[in-house]
Order: C-alpha cells, then sequence, then structure tokens
C-alpha cells in the first residue's frame, strides 16, 4: 500500500528562496509543455511527455538559463504529470463524467510545488537531505518505515512541506479496529456529518469563525481590486485585458498574504477534522455506507458550491477510501441516484417532492416525522445490512409514480461499489439482498 506522510520543513531563508526558484521552475515547464501539447495536437500531431520532453532538453538552457541552478527532477516531471493529467482527462470523458483539461499555473494562484526523485534526496531522523541545498530540518520525523517512492516539496501560504510516499506492506498498514458497528453517514450542510444512530457532528468553532472570515477578507480584496481596476480606467466588473498590470497597493498586497494566510489556516483545520472524523468512523465500525456526491458536478451549481466545498466532501471520500482499506472496513458507496433522502427509512414511501429547503417531513404513509439527514443517515445504513430498501435505476423509474417502489422492481443499483477487506461482492448478490426488505 502506498501511503503518503507530509511534514512541515524548517528552512533557512536561503533553502526558502531555492524552494520559491524550484516551485517557478516546475510551474514554467509544465505551461511550456502544455502550451506545447495543445499546439501539436491542434496541428494534428499526437504529442506525448517522452518526446516534449526530448523538445524541451535540447533548448532548455537557451530558453531558461537559470535552469543550471535547478534540480533537474523538478523540471523533468511536469512532463509525466501532464502525460497523467491528459490520460485522466481522456478516462473521464470516455467514462461521462464531468472533466476540464490540464490547466496553465498562475504564479501564487495554484498550490505551488515540486518534485524530487527517490534516489535524489535522504532522510536522517529529523532532517532531509534534498540536492543542491543540503539538509533542511523537518518538524517531526517519517512515520512510515518502507521504500520510499518519491517526494513533493509544496507550499502553502508562507509555509513549506515535504510529502514523502513511501510502499509499505499491507500488515505494517493494518490498523486495529475497536468497534464492529454498521453506520450510514450523511454528509450535510447545516451539521458536517449526520450519523444513522443519530449522532449529529459539528464542524469545531474555528474553522466555523475562519470560514465567517474568510467572507469578510475576499470581500475587502475584492473591493480593492475594483479600486484598481477603476485607477486604469477599466469598468467596474470588467476583466483586464490579458498582460494588464494593475496598480499594486501596500493595501491590497496585505489583504492578499493575509487572505493566503487565511486560506491554509482553512485548508489546516478542514483536514485536522476531516482526519478525525474519518479515522473514527473506520476504527469503529466494520462497515460505513456513505453517498456518492458528484462534487466536480456540485461545484458547478453555485447556490451549493460554498457549503459543499466547506465540509470537504472530495477530501472526505479520498480518506475513507483509504482507512478503509488499513481498517479493513468495508466502505459502502452509494449510488449517486439513490434517493437517500426521500425514502421512508420506517416504510419505505417516497416523498417525491422533497426540496432542498425542508429540513424535516412527515411520511404520508407511515406517519413518521422525520429529521432529513438522519432518515437520510438511516437508509444509507441500509444499504449495508439486508434490510435496504428497494429503489428503481433512474432510468427504470418512469413506471413507479410517488409512493412506494414495488419490491418486485428488476433493476436495483443503490450500491455503486464497495472497498475494504471485503471487497466488492457481485451485483447478483447485492440485489437478492436489496429486493426484498419486507
Ligand atoms: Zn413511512
Amino acid at each position: 500500500m502506498h501511503l503518503t506522510h507530509k511534514i512541515a520543513l524548517r528552512p533557512t531563508p536561503k533553502q526558502a528562496d531555492y524552494f520559491a526558484r524550484a516551485c517557478g521552475t516546475a510551474r514554467k515547464v509544465w505551461n511550456w509543455a502544455l502550451d506545447e501539447w495543445s499546439k501539436q495536437y491542434a496541428g494534428g500531431g499526437k504529442p506525448n511527455a517522452m518526446a516534449l520532453k526530448k523538445q524541451f532538453n535540447a533548448i532548455k538552457y537557451e530558453l531558461y538559463p537559470w535552469l543550471k541552478d535547478i534540480h533537474r527532477d523538478a523540471h523533468a516531471q511536469p512532463f509525466t504529470h501532464l502525460d497523467k493529467a491528459w490520460s485522466q482527462f481522456f478516462a473521464e470523458i470516455k467514462a461521462g463524467k464531468p472533466a476540464h483539461e490540464p490547466r496553465f499555473k498562475k504564479k501564487g494562484r495554484c498550490h505551488d510545488s515540486f518534485y524530487v526523485a527517490n534516489d535524489k534526496f535522504s532522510l536522517e531522523g529529523q532532517a532531509i537531505r534534498l540536492p543542491k541545498i543540503g539538509t533542511v530540518a523537518m518538524t517531526e520525523t517519517l512515520r512510515f518505515e518502507g521504500r520510499i517512492l518519491g517526494a513533493t516539496v509544496s507550499r502553502t501560504a508562507d509555509r513549506w512541506f515535504v510529502a514523502v510516499q513511501v510502499e509499505v506492506s499491507d500488515e505494517q498498514a493494518m490498523l486495529r479496529r475497536t468497534g464492529h458497528g454498521t453506520v450510514g453517514v450523511d454528509l450535510g450542510i447545516k451539521s458536517a456529518a449526520i450519523l444513522s444512530n443519530g449522532e449529529s457532528i459539528q464542524a469545531p468553532r474555528p474553522l466555523k469563525a475562519a470560514l465567517r472570515r474568510l467572507k469578510i477578507r475576499s470581500r475587502r480584496l475584492s473591493r480593492q481590486l475594483e479600486a484598481a481596476k477603476l485607477a486604469v480606467g477599466l469598468a467596474p466588473g470588467a476583466r483586464p485585458p490579458r498582460g494588464t498590470r494593475l496598480p499594486v497597493s501596500n493595501n491590497r498586497r496585505k489583504s492578499a498574504a493575509k487572505l493566503a494566510r487565511l486560506h491554509a489556516r482553512i485548508a489546516n483545520l478542514r483536514a485536522d477534522f476531516t482526519h478525525q472524523l474519518t479515522t473514527r468512523l473506520c476504527r469503529e465500525n466494520q462497515a460505513v455506507v456513505i453517498e456518492d456526491l458528484n462534487v466536480r458536478g456540485m461545484l458547478a451549481n453555485d447556490r451549493l458550491a460554498r457549503a459543499i466545498s466547506d465540509v470537504g466532501f472530495g477530501m472526505f471520500r479520498q480518506q475513507m477510501n483509504y482507512k478503509a482499506q488499513r481498517y479493513g472496513m468495508r466502505l459502502v458507496v452509494a449510488d449517486r441516484w439513490y434517493p437517500s433522502s426521500r425514502l421512508c427509512s420506517v416504510c419505505g414511501w417516497k416523498y417525491e417532492a422533497l426540496t432542498l429547503r425542508e429540513r424535516t417531513w412527515a411520511c404520508a404513509d407511515c406517519g413518521t416525522h422525520h429529521d432529513r439527514d438522519h432518515n437520510a443517515a438511516r437508509n444509507l445504513e441500509r444499504l449495508a445490512t439486508a434490510t435496504a430498501l428497494p429503489v428503481a435505476s433512474p432510468a427504470g423509474n418512469g413506471g413507479a409514480a410517488a409512493g412506494r417502489v414495488p419490491a418486485a422492481v428488476g433493476k436495483v443499483t443503490p450500491v455503486n461499489h464497495e472497498c475494504g477487506q471485503q471487497g466488492a461482492s457481485g451485483q447478483e448478490e447485492r440485489c437478492e439482498h436489496l429486493c426484498s426488505p419486507f
């Protein structure tokens, strides 16, 4: 199993300066490669990473003379990354998922990072020896034992980190579970998560406070940006033409730095919170059911976007995936068409007209009062047990109007995939469980 340990670094000013230049190099090379790739592709060619790298190597010192001072891994890796990004893009298109093409990286805008291959660095206690700059102090020692695969140095606001990838044996990666429960988790907007046992988990106060401050500070920065546009004669809200340099006031620079630090703090708080939640869920349960939310698709929807990115759905899902493996926990991911909010978890009646605003509702069939999120979590939990409520796939849903979905529906597709110790069971096996609840 591949595990990554991200460790904060304590570079000297000289080392930090090298890091910044190496990141700049990685970004420039990425942009060069992406530009060249697109040109060749548009010209009917079939670009590939190897050929592009060769092409780049022939002209690189002419193009960027300062490249000699930067270790070659920083400018070799972007080609591999670009290759991967394109493959992923085409795979997603093929699977009918929303995808975006690899994009140009902007200075200060994107995640600044560069790569170091495993034969170019070494670790000794709380220190890492990197090419060109020597030993850099780390805030902790590497947590995992195993074959080291590589490292990525990155910056978040004004702090530097190294993420070391390690291949560890499955036995070493396995962690001990403390419980054997089964739980459904509904990731909410009001509370961070609601469990099927009724427990609601709130985002920590500091995170909430930081998010409130984020609103205020982003507004302040965008006001200053509008003022700068006005100063060069641009209409408010207009997009400055490419290459325009807006005047940068001291206040705007300060606001931008503050905002970047706040973003970094929020990212940290959110990561901590998500780690605690996912560890707890995986440690205490033998099976956890979560929803397959189409995060990208939802982020395109403005109204939901903020709330969703606040809870960090994508991060949650990713952590659940690898922790399920480490704890030997069965992770069940409900199909994104599974109407977990709309089914009555007591009798199975389906409330077709449920809107996002309705936080509570009463079942028209059995009269049970439901809290929206708790009911959803209970329906999710059922997917891991033999009592799941039947539901037709969206394609086969036409015949069944409002009301109870007939138990004899042939096509049942609530479970998307499972992972963890018990692995994925076959589709037929699942149908047998899901078609005969009551
Ligand atoms: Zn009911």
